[in-house]
């Protein structure tokens, strides 16, 4: 193979070729290809990715090093000057033709998710649906978000106010593992289309797939440079990223976002933190019961329950406590377990060793302090290695880990309820509060007690990827659950630094020299500010 300038050659593909795993359109060449796009300048040390439902290796890659951070941000911030001034029609035509490719492509996108994740395919579709809804919803209203805005003057009738959205300049993003190329690209996009540049730092278990969406944004017509990715471990290349920036987004769990968090806070940077959950599900007792139970299913156990958003917890109320358990016992054990690239998998692998080892120690913890499994609690070896069947639990109690830890696997737990009052106080007692669910007939009622619940976004009747899929809303979480917003103006405005220009064309707004001037300045102020009060229409 040909040796390219700071490229290692080994890059790419896997050593072992050939693979007995399946890898669908994922060619050798395709890994080659997307290894090439990595900034690196120079020879780096290999790090494996390996496909969860073998363990067999996927490909190799490198592990950057700081001084490829601080090169791709330059090189990104010397891009930036020149994107920050083309047209918004240019940024959005660029943006949508990634959308549109990436629909002709899906297959190919899916393939590589599955390979990195171990996740079902039906789950890896959730990604393509999610990254182009966004992608349409933020060109089509970005540019009236961000247009200069005439805001209320200081002086009515002399004076004018504007507000001015300026890009911050280069964008740090850290991913997770758990959606490879929705978490790749949700917030590049208002980023891009706001006039910033960027960098990425991706999990190392997923890194393919990030850089297949770069390869998609190149091919739809991104400037080479303002958006890159450097490959490697969270702790080597975090510091550096969050250094160089201007301001930093974390995708990942509470632990890592107290790290970046105290780091921007001492370069005064903005941040916004997208963290874990334990996210609690409410079924009331006039809910549709067979509704209720397929959206706990979907809720729980999508991508083997590595979602944000998953539900980890369900309290029923006690009149429908039997029936719903009984049924969605049943569906549970229903589900089908497989490592294919195919459609007819309802559950895939857990992602990595490291979380199967999580999950094992949390059930069995609960277990040996007494709850009740009521189906699944063991591996399935003989599916794949890190596979893990659906579990429900009950008589689960707080000195139990996952009973306030966030598993991030397909384990959850059921306890009933009486009254309103008793579910919102159950739902609210962890330090999470990012998702939640409700099911209940009444809709309208449900939304107020919607509002009772301390979590970032609610959904009422159906599972979390509703919420997700709510874009001109923000998104994002409460208490330990994160800072900031994603989505909606929130989301794009991050991105982006206020200015505030005033004119006046009257007489300066000073008081005039001396004490009697002083004077008659304070007394017509004070009886212009008690007349102003008294006007309804000037806020
Ligand atoms: P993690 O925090 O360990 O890793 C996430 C990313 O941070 C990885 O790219 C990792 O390399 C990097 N990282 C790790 N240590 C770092 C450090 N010291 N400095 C800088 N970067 C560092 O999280 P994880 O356990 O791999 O991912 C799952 C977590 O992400 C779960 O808690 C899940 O709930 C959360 N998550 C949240 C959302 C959301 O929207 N709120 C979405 C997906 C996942």
């Amino acid at each position: 193979m040909e040796t390219m300038p700071g490229k290692a050659p080994t890059y790419g593909r896997a050593p072992q070729s050939p693979r007995r795993t399946p890898t669908g359109r994922v060619s050798e060449a395709l890994l080659d290809r997307l290894a090439s796009r990595i900034a690196t300048q120079g020879i780096r040390d290999a790090f494996e990715v390996r496909i969860p439902f073998t363990g067999e290796t996927l490909g190799l890659l490198p592990a950057c090093a700081p001084e490829d951070v601080r090169h791709a941000v330059r090189t990104a911030r010397e891009e930036q000057l020149r994107w920050a001034r083309t047209r918004y029609e240019e940024r959005a035509k660029i943006l949508l033709r990634f959308h549109d490719l990436l629909l002709d492509r899906q297959e190919e996108a899916m393939d590589l998710i599955q390979l990195e994740s171990g996740k079902a395919r039906r789950h890896a579709f959730e990604e393509v649906i999610g990254t182009a809804n966004t992608v349409r919803y933020y060109v089509n209203v970005a540019e009236r978000i961000l247009r200069p805005r005439k805001r209320q003057p200081p002086l009515p009738g002399i004076s004018t106010t504007w507000q001015y959205h300026h890009p911050v300049g280069v964008v740090g993003f850290i991913a997770p593992w758990n959606f490879p190329l929705l978490l790749a690209v949700d917030d590049l996009v208002p980023c891009l289309l706001a006039g910033n540049g960027a960098v990425l730092k991706p999990d190392e278990q997923t890194s393919f797939s990030a850089l297949w969406a770069l390869d998609l944004l190149l091919e739809a017509g991104l400037p080479f440079g303002l958006f890159s990715i450097v490959t490697g471990s969270g702790p080597a290349l975090g510091p550096a990223l969050v250094e160089e920036v201007d301001y930093i987004c974390l995708t990942g769990s509470a632990a890592t976002g107290r790290i970046v968090g105290r780091q921007a806070g001492e370069r005064l940077i903005g941040c916004s933190l997208e963290l874990g959950g334990k996210n609690p599900m409410i079924v009331r007792a006039d809910a549709d019961l067979d509704r209720a139970v397929k959206g706990a299913v979907w809720g729980c156990f999508t991508g083997a329950g590595q979602v944000c958003m998953g539900i980890e917890r369900i309290y029923v109320h006690r009149n429908v406590y039997e029936p719903f358990v009984e049924r969605f016992v049943r569906q549970t054990r229903q589900l089908r377990l497989s490592a294919s690239l195919d459609w007819g998998a309802d559950v895939g692998s857990l992602t990595t060793e490291r979380q199967l080892r999580k999950v094992v120690e949390m059930v069995d913890d609960a277990v040996q302090k007494g709850a009740r499994v009521l189906c699944g609690g063991r591996r399935r070896e003989d599916i794949g290695p890190y596979f893990y069947e659906p579990t429900v639990l009950e008589g689960v109690t707080p000195e139990m880990r996952l009973h306030s830890e966030e598993v991030f696997g397909p384990v959850v737990w059921i306890d009933a309820f009486l009254t309103d009052e008793e579910a919102v106080q159950k739902a609210n007692q962890t330090p999470y509060g990012l998702a939640a669910a409700i099911y209940s007939a009444d809709v309208e009622s449900a939304r107020n007690l919607a509002t009772w619940i301390r979590a970032g976004t609610v959904t009422v009747n159906d599972a979390y990827p509703l919420g997700w899929g709510a874009v001109d809303a923000p998104m994002g979480g409460m208490k330990t659950s994160g800072v900031g917003r994603r989505h909606g103006e929130e989301g794009l405005r991050r991105f982006t630094q206020a200015q505030t220009v005033v004119d006046n064309r009257g007489p300066l707004f000073a008081p005039p020299a001396g004490e009697a001037g002083a004077r008659r300045f304070a007394r017509v102020m004070t009886g212009l500010l008690r007349t102003w009060r008294r006007i309804p229409f000037l806020p």
